[in-house]
């Protein structure tokens, strides 16, 4: 979502980056860059403002100084990295449990923000960490809001609590009561109350949120707003600070193409942080949010921090550990190791989302490939590897023409498609050994730790990796037509 305002970052710097020192007015221009890049993006103009003055007053004291330096643009991009992550809230904050359960957790916000989904993917997350959530079906007013809760609760297995069917019919503030003692009764250690929002800001929705907190008292008032609103989002905020007051911010649709004004505006404008982002419709779209993280993806550093953490939890323990052990002895990596990495993989989610988290993934000839990035080739090359003996996934070397062909019609794939992703492996697996020696890519920071990574980063970063658009073959000599040698071109010649 802040792929505008990424690009505006970029280019301000790689001009500033060009100059040996820097004079006062190569701030000024840097800073009026900014502060246009800021605006564009629909950041209010009060902490737009703030923002620039900050940075002003920082790098100005800085600049003897920095100027001595070898690098002074990077000192300045230093500190507006350290601002920008400021202005995001600073640190992270997470949910604050109550000394004596069940933690109360009251969701308000407008109508379609995406209440009733993030309640899902609270409850998800939650769940996941060993709590045992209850979701409370308060929203007894928008249409089909109770049904969706059910599915979303049973989903994701959480027991959703709806005495009442919605759509008009029921009296919310009694069935967050209740819904409060069942949760006592039944010993769930947090509840999650999902109500009703408007189209728009009004009194009438105001009194109800605040009634419904009056009578359960919640350890946690989450305002949820959707990203895409752009400067409402601010309004909008205030507007619910004011009538029913709020703990923390979630910020809803940040997968969309809106310019991220809000993200950067409602903290400062509240004072609230933003505690969660809803990054999709599916239910494992949810992120914890990191002011810091957030910061470093706007200024195109990418979120190595997240992606670290999305791929450890996609392997479980006993493969990462199984990968590592056999990186480190500089043992072969297998077409059976690259299936566990491709269903690691999918377990991920989106690839073009993660892939985005790598540095630079904003830039121009990153950004084309990540837009042409095929997701459904994933399968079909797990289809193809599936289709392979133990016998051919452990030693590829046996991979002569028939049994290519074999593997082709086993997976409904062409021979051409077996033989691309055999090259493709046997460059991942160079590149892991010229990782292991030191040659290749360097360990991203973050990454430490998780060698059993290394290779699907290494894949990732791959030309050709599946889904990557493949890179035009030039001047390729004309081809023989031979019958011995390669292999897989001759399996290509009998397969098709
Ligand atoms: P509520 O009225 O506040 O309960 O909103 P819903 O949870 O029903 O969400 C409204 C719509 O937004 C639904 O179609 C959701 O699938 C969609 N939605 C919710 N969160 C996200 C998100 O993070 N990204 C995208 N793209 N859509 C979302």
């Amino acid at each position: 979502m802040f792929d505008s305002l990424s690009a505006k970052f970029a280019s301000a710097f790689s001009s500033l980056r060009s100059k040996g020192r820097i004079k006062e007015g190569d701030l000024e221009d840097i800073l009026a860059e900014i502060r246009t890049a800021l605006l564009d993006s629909d950041v209010s103009l009060e902490v737009a403002d703030s923002f620039i003055s900050k940075v002003d007053s920082r790098a100005r004291i800085a600049l003897p100084e920095l100027n001595k330096s070898t690098n002074p643009s990077q000192a300045i991009f230093e500190i507006v990295n350290s601002e920008l992550t400021a202005i995001l809230g600073g640190s992270a904050r997470r949910i604050r449990f109550a000394k004596k359960p069940p933690t109360v957790i009251l969701l308000t916000g407008l109508q379609g923000a995406g209440k009733t989904s993030l309640a899902g993917k609270l409850a998800k997350y939650l769940k996941d960490q060993g709590d045992t959530p209850l979701l409370v079906a308060s929203d007894l007013q928008r249409p089909n809001a109770v049904t969706q809760l059910q599915v979303v609760g049973e989903s994701v297995g959480v027991p959703v609590f709806a005495p009442e069917p919605g759509n008009g019919v029921g009296d919310p503030i009694a069935v967050a009561k209740a819904g409060l003692k069942f949760a006592e009764d039944k010993l769930h250690n947090v509840v999650i109350v999902d109500t009703a929002g408007r189209l728009g800001v009004d009194a009438e929705l105001m009194q109800q949120a605040a009634k419904i907190r009056d009578a359960i008292n919640p350890d946690e008032i989450l305002f949820v707003v959707d990203a895409m609103i752009g400067q409402d989002a601010v309004r909008t905020a205030v507007a619910f600070q004011e009538g029913v007051g709020f703990d923390g911010v979630v910020l809803t649709k940040i997968d969309g193409d809106a310019r991220g004004g809000a993200a950067l505006s409602i903290t400062q404008v509240t004072g609230k942080p933003i505690m969660f982002a809803s990054t999709g419709e599916k239910i494992g779209d949810f992120d914890l949010f990191y002011p810091e993280r957030m910061a470093s993806r706007i200024l195109g550093m990418g979120d190595i921090a997240t992606l670290a953490e999305t791929a450890k939890g996609a392997f479980d323990s006993d493969t990462a550990a199984k990968l590592e052990t056999k990186f480190a002895s500089g043992e072969d990596f297998t077409l059976d190791d690259f299936l566990s990495q491709l269903e690691a993989m999918k377990k991920m989610g989106s690839m073009t989302k993660l892939l985005g988290m790598l540095p630079g993934a904003n830039s121009g000839a990153m950004k084309k490939q990540l837009e042409q990035f095929d997701e459904s080739e994933l399968v079909r090359t797990q289809a193809i590897v599936q289709s392979m003996t133990p016998l051919e996934r452990r030693d590829p070397k046996v991979l002569n023409g028939s049994r290519r062909s074999r593997i082709a019609k086993g997976s409904g794939r062409a021979v051409s498609e077996v033989n691309s992703l055999m090259e493709r492996f046997s460059g991942a697996q160079k590149m892991m050994k010229a990782m292991r020696s030191g040659k290749g890519m360097p360990q991203l920071p973050g990454m430490t730790g998780m060698t059993g990574m290394s290779g699907m980063a290494g894949m990732a970063g791959m030309p050709g990796m599946p889904g990557m658009p493949k890179a035009p073959v030039k001047n390729q000599p004309p081809k023989k037509k031979s019958k011995s040698g390669n292999p897989a071109k001759r399996a290509q010649e009998e397969g098709n």
